[in-house]
């Protein structure tokens, strides 16, 4: 069999579920190496099933670069029909002619059962300035949610006085989630209006700054992460970790590196190597992990440290590396992300499953501007040991990582 008879053999094998599917097709892609990437768009042409366009794409998904690949890919998926739809995947990479074209395909059937819905989306999502324009003609409230997203000024000053008029805090959430210098001045404004005062304190980091210093509430640039084979890139997932590490306060069982940033690799503008770490027992007793970093080892708070037990839960298959691409929405993501079902991210401000205050330092007292997000969804290499979602967040003049969970 060639690998495309392969991969529609396992893309139709009516006793594979939907993730073993997945699964395999991934394997079998990623398997071969360089050879991945355009064997999947080869599948991609000409392809007539909706199920098999998805699976393709999800792998390309999976994968940093190459976006000159999966731009051609998409571009062959226009008027595919239902196929179509699995261009949605590929939007990030889509340069603004590709983006122009499909908004143009949308709006020339603009129906909520159109298979170009999910592209639509898709772009709002990661191109909102240039899908803004035609806000009138697409009547789908995903997507006006996700233009919130560094919305004008006029719609920042629309909400607020929504907000004065019925109170609604749902107004002031929108407000938030434009994410623009505009609406973070604004929302620091009602400091003293709001009902509740912890309100605000989440209100404003969703905006981009935080509460008590004013500072920005993210670092920098906001990259897409990619799992990655160890090496590829500096920055390591999993693996052996030298230093102590949490434990569990119940079991003992210590932690795993989630995430270590190399600083050097990075456009941040940071004075120390940030690590993030995570459970890899079922007890639940905490939900968050704070450690600091000095010359002399790591410190850990609120949890018992120990040496790391080099076990390989975390991260599939041991130790990785997380390869880094900018993200095409700089302001900043304004809808909601769905645990399981979300990119990895550096920089940037975070994208929540639902909005929270960022959490303190407990050297300075200050509150700690968000450095990553990891997602427990597939990979290329299986899925993560985790479920749910972990943020990251790093106090740089303490050196102090923080990592919590939603689901
Ligand atoms: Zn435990
Ligand atoms: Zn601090």
């Amino acid at each position: 069999m060639t690998p495309t008879e392969q991969i529609e053999a396992i893309a139709f094998d009516p006793d594979l579920s939907v993730t073993e599917k997945a699964e395999r097709i991934n394997g079998l892609l990623a398997r071969a190496g360089s050879q991945g990437v355009p064997l999947a768009v080869e599948c991609l042409k000409d392809v007539s099933d909706v199920g098999l366009a998805e699976y393709l794409t999800s792998f390309l998904e999976l994968v940093p670069d190459s976006g000159a690949d999966k731009a051609r890919a998409a571009e062959g998926l226009r008027g595919s029909g239902a196929p179509a739809q699995a261009a949605a995947r590929l939007v990030p990479w889509f340069p603004e002619s590709l983006v122009d074209a499909f908004v143009r395909d949308y709006l020339g059937a603009a129906d909520p059962q159109s298979p170009l819905t999910s592209v639509i989306f898709s772009l709002a999502v990661h191109h909102p300035d240039r899908v803004r324009p035609y806000a009138d003609r697409i009547d789908l409230d995903i997507a006006r949610a996700a233009l919130l997203s560094g919305a004008p000024d006029e719609l920042a000053d629309a909400l607020l006085a929504r907000w004065r008029e019925e109170r609604d805090l749902d107004d002031l959430q929108a407000l938030a989630l434009i994410r623009t210098p505009r609406a973070a001045e604004l929302i620091a404004s009602v400091r003293d209006d709001v009902d509740d005062p912890e309100d605000w304190e989440w209100l404003m980091p969703l905006a981009g700054r935080l509460p008590d210093t004013g500072a920005g509430a993210g670092f920098g640039p906001a990259l897409m992460g990619f799992v990655a084979d160890k090496d590829v890139a500096p920055h390591v997932m999993g693996g052996d970790y030298a230093e102590d590490v949490p434990l569990c306060a119940r079991c003992r069982r210590p932690a795993e590196r989630l995430l270590s940033l190399s600083v050097a690799a990075l456009p941040q503008d940071l004075s120390g190597d940030p690590s993030f770490f995570w459970f890899t027992c079922d007890c639940d007793e905490v939900d968050v992990l704070t450690v600091r970093f000095t010359p002399n080892g790591t410190h850990v708070y609120f949890s018992p440290q120990g040496p790391a037990a080099g076990a390989a839960r975390l991260v599939p298959g041991g130790e990785r590396s997380m390869v880094l691409e900018k993200q095409p929405n700089q302001v900043g993501v304004s809808i909601p992300a769905i645990p399981g079902r979300s990119q990895h991210q550096v920089g940037g401000l975070p994208r929540w499953p639902s909005p929270e205050t960022h959490p303190i330092c407990p050297e300075c007292g200050n509150f700690m501007p968000f450095l990553t997000a990891v997602d427990s969804g597939p990979t290329l290499f299986g899925p993560m040991g985790f479920e749910g979602l972990l943020f990251g967040f790093w106090c740089d003049s303490c050196s102090v990582s923080t990592t919590r969970i939603q689901y």
